[in-house]
């Protein structure tokens, strides 16, 4: 699934690809129940003729401002990716719903898994209030995560997974910065002393700036579970240093990396340096 540093890198294609002012003409929707709301009928209508003002993200969600003051919300969940192409390209399986631009080009969203989620809404905060703080912004310090952490009996792992305890992070993110700071998956979140939560607190924006400048993690060796909208695949999985590399030296203390299940979730730790 796309975490932060890829729905970041879907963004900043996008807004380097000068979409920003480009009327949209029109929109069609093959697979209705991408659309969460309004209906597939009423988000082809509203979203005509209208043009993004700005793209941005919040958590994994993809935040299209629209010019009457709407805002389009995309969230990619397991499979979703944009293909921005010519309208002349034929459109290939999977593409469920397509924005054609004043210019000659289109926006698909292509999902296979058919998770994936928009939402043509008035006011986005609906949604996204919901949402943790953002781990790269400046107000999430250290006392942030303190006070958040104090207030929970729950495993670290699963917590730093929920969204509304902090936003933009998954499985690949939560156990490379767990590892980064030598802490237990299963470890009590309000067991941790200061210097831990500190390490935390430093380990967290690292992995995911190391995965914003590699432009994202593709897994798989044929078709990755992440491109980019430019279909790049990101480098990030080359440095990667515990997730996907069970048996694999620890680059720390060159123990095994084992593979463990935390909260149903598939897990990768150094037991050496991430002691329970
Ligand atoms: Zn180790």
């Amino acid at each position: 699934m796309p975490e932060l540093p890829e729905v970041q890198t879907i963004v900043d294609d996008l807004n380097a690809a000068d979409l920003i002012g480009m009327p949209i003409t029109g929109a069609r929707v093959f697979w209705p129940r991408t659309i969460a709301e309004p209906s597939a009928k009423l988000f082809c209508q509203q979203i005509r003729n209208r043009h993004f003002t700005a793209i941005g993200r919040r958590g994994k969600f993809v935040v299209f401002n629209l010019s009457n003051g709407s805002c389009l919300l995309l969230h990619l969940r397991m499979s979703g990716r944009l293909h921005l192409v010519s309208a002349d390209t034929p459109r290939v399986k999977h593409e469920h719903v397509v924005l054609s631009f004043d210019d000659g080009r289109q926006l698909r969203f292509h999902d296979t898994r058919k998770f994936g989620r928009i939402y043509l809404v008035k006011d986005p905060q609906r949604i996204l209030n919901r949402l943790g703080p953002e781990p790269l912004e400046k107000n999430f310090t250290v006392k942030v995560l303190a006070e958040q952490l104090k207030r929970h009996r729950r495993l670290l792992k699963p917590l730093l997974l929920d969204q509304s305890f902090i936003a933009g992070l998954g499985n690949i993110y939560v156990d490379e910065a767990l590892w980064d700071a030598g802490l237990h998956p299963k470890r009590i979140a309000a067991s941790l002393s200061l210097p831990e939560i500190k390490a935390l607190h430093r380990a967290i924006p690292r992995v995911l700036n190391r995965g914003l400048k590699n432009l994202g993690t593709s897994l798989g060796t044929g078709e990755p579970n992440f491109y980019s909208v430019a279909r790049r695949r990101g480098r990030n999985k080359d440095e990667l240093k515990v997730f996907r590399r069970t048996d694999l030296p620890c680059p720390r203390c060159e123990s095994p990396i084992e593979r463990i299940i935390v909260g149903q979730r598939s897990t990768h730790i150094c037991r050496k340096c991430q002691k329970i």
